[in-house]
Formats: structure tokens, C-alpha cells, sequence
């Protein structure tokens, strides 16, 4: 047993705390642990399913600090351990409303929570098929991110659905490992970036199968192969894989801050000076303001980040602080 270390008194039923964070991945996690050690009282507000898509996924095995591995869910509850140790209050509740017009922030779950600061870490979900057989092999050949996984595809041949810059980066970090790598693209036109067109079609260990859509996954204990349809063609066909990456885009959980936060057209938070949103006080960080890099070490990162800007903004602004 670790001691606990409490450097924050938390504050009294009603009254307001330091730091609020929504959401309960990597980034919101981190950033508790960094708001706590750095004497911010800090409530998490984690939701009813909390821990994000690390609770979804089985080993992690490019997380720094375990060479041998790590189960994602086991991971995210290290990680809150560590959060509460520093004296961080975990609330399994979902937030159904906030409110950034009001100083202090409010936020809502089955009653008002008031904070000075705000770190908005609500992530992104992966878009998926929707098809037989995806969530049934989640984890035993359905995968949605090739660096985390493509070294269990050593010598075996593999698919990635999606035409998008994901898709085609998937495709080619699968190549490393892959002896073939299908790119399965429901148009006949690439969505990705010239550049990254140019390099997959380079690639000898890529064939790409246009206007085809995967229709079902099939295997017995792990996948084995797709069921596929030209929708040009309607011609159906069966394609032998070992394992198949979804990489249709995702869609960052903002729904709740539209309105309080400015948001690009895709529905991800817009930061200006790393982690601050158009809200001063209001903080976001990980997969809600990053469409590029999508790791739980980099959602990790922004987490920190956006702790020490939400610490240096109650040091300037909230004088009781
Ligand atoms: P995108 O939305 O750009 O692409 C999604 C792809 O998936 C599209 O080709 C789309 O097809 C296809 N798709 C969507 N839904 C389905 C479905 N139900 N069935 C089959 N196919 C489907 O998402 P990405 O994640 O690729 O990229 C998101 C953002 O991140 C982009 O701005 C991208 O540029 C950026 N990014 C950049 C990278 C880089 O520069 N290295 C790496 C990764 C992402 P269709 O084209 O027909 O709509």
C-alpha cells in the first residue's frame, strides 16, 4: 500500500474547487495527478463507463514504464489510483449540462458542481463499422490502431478499412511487420493527403481493394477472414486476413460544450496557446483538441500540460487561491 497524500483541502458540500476535470482517460487522469501535487483541490468528473478507450482495448504494449505490458483497463486503474492518492475526488457521473458563462464555471451532473477552472478531457470514440463479427473480435483481430498492435501482425496479412490520412498511416505502419496489407476503401478515391497517397502506392505490400466494403468479420476464436462486397459491382467474395484495422475517423465527445467553447467543423475543440480553449480558465487537453497523434502517451502529455496552465490561471486570477 502506497501513503496517501492529500496537498489540497477538498472543499466542503457546495462550496468551490480549484479544478474541475470531465472525463477520465489518459489526459483527464494525468491531469489530476498533476493539479493535485500541485496543492489544486480537483474533482474528476468521470462518468457512469469511466476510464475511456483503454478500458476497451487488451495489452498496451507502448506505454512507457511496463516492458512486459500492460492491460489497458489495468493501466487506466493505476492510473486513477494514482490520481486519488494525491487526493483527487473521483465521481462516477456523467455531466449533463456545463455552464462557462458563470464564474465559477458550473457543471452539472444530478447536482451543480462549481470550480475556478475548468480541463475539458472527454476524448474520442472510435467510428465503427457496425457490421457482425467487429465488437465480437474486438481485441482478437479487430483493431483500431496500428501502432499499439501491428507487431502481433508479424508475417500475417492484414486489412484496414477507410480512405482518410488514418487509414493510409495504419496501412503503412502495418507494413513494417505485415507480410500484406489490404487497404479496403469504400469509394474509388482516397480521401487521405496527396503526399501520403503517393507513399502507400509505393508501398509493394499494399494492395487496395475500391468501392469494396467489408460486410462481415468471420473467424472461430480469432478472426480469420472478411466477407466483401463490390458496391459497384455488387459482386460479393470472401478475403483470408488475420486481422482487420478500422480507420474511419472518430468522433470527439464535445456535444456537451457546444455553445460554452469554440469547436472546428469536425467537432473538436479549438486550443490556441497549447491547451487553452476560448474560455480563459477553460482548459482542453487529449483527444478532444487532437485528431493527429491519438495515444494514450500523448493524451497523457496534454493532460500535464493542461494541469500546469489551469495551475498558473488560479495562481494570476483567483486571488483566494
Ligand atoms: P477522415 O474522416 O479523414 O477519413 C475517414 C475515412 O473513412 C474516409 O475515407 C471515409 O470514406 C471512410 N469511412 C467513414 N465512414 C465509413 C464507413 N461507415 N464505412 C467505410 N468507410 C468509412 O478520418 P481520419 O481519421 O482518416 O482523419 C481525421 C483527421 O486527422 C484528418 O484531418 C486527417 O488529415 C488527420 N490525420 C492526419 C494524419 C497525417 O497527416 N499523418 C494521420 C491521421 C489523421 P469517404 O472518403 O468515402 O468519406
Amino acid at each position: 500500500m502506497f501513503e496517501k497524500l492529500e496537498f489540497a483541502q477538498k472543499p466542503k458540500k457546495g462550496e468551490t474547487w480549484d479544478v474541475a476535470i470531465i472525463g477520465s482517460g489518459p489526459s483527464a487522469l494525468t491531469a489530476a495527478i498533476y493539479t493535485t501535487r500541485g496543492a489544486a483541490s480537483t474533482i474528476i468528473l468521470g462518468g457512469e463507463n469511466w476510464g475511456g478507450q483503454l478500458k476497451l482495448t487488451t495489452v498496451v504494449d507502448n506505454f512507457p514504464g511496463f516492458h512486459e505490458g500492460i492491460q489497458g483497463p489495468e493501466l487506466m486503474d493505476r492510473m486513477r489510483f494514482q490520481a486519488e492518492r494525491f487526493g483527487a475526488e473521483f465521481v462516477e457521473k456523467n455531466v449533463v449540462r456545463v455552464d462557462f458563462k458563470k464564474k465559477p464555471f458550473e457543471i452539472y451532473t444530478d447536482e451543480a458542481i462549481r470550480s475556478n477552472s475548468v480541463i475539458i478531457a472527454t476524448g474520442a470514440r472510435n467510428k465503427w463499422l457496425g457490421i457482425s463479427g467487429e465488437q465480437e473480435f474486438l481485441g482478437r483481430g479487430v483493431a483500431t490502431c496500428a501502432p499499439c498492435d501491428a507487431p502481433f501482425y508479424k508475417d500475417k496479412i492484414v486489412a484496414v478499412v477507410g480512405g482518410g490520412d488514418s487509414a493510409l498511416t495504419e496501412a503503412l505502419v502495418l507494413t513494417k511487420y505485415a507480410s500484406k496489407v489490404y487497404v479496403i476503401h469504400r469509394r474509388d478515391q482516397f480521401r487521405a493527403s496527396f503526399a501520403m497517397q503517393e507513399k502507400a502506392r509505393k508501398n509493394a505490400r499494399i494492395e487496395f481493394l475500391w468501392n469494396t466494403e467489408v460486410i462481415e468479420i468471420m473467424g472461430s476464436s480469432v478472426v480469420e477472414k472478411l466477407k466483401i462486397k463490390n458496391n459497384k459491382t455488387y459482386e460479393e467474395g470472401e478475403l483470408l486476413v488475420n486481422g482487420i484495422f478500422i480507420a474511419i475517423g472518430h468522433t470527439p465527445a464535445s456535444e456537451l460544450f457546444v455553445g460554452q467553447v469554440d469547436i472546428d467543423e469536425r467537432g473538436y475543440i479549438i486550443v490556441h496557446d497549447n491547451t487553452k480553449t476560448s474560455v480563459e480558465g477553460v482548459f482542453a487537453a487529449g483527444e478532444i483538441q487532437d485528431a493527429y497523434y491519438r495515444q494514450a502517451i500523448t493524451s497523457a502529455g496534454f493532460g500535464c500540460m493542461a494541469a500546469m496552465d489551469a495551475l498558473l490561471y488560479l495562481d494570476k486570477n483567483i486571488p483566494t487561491w
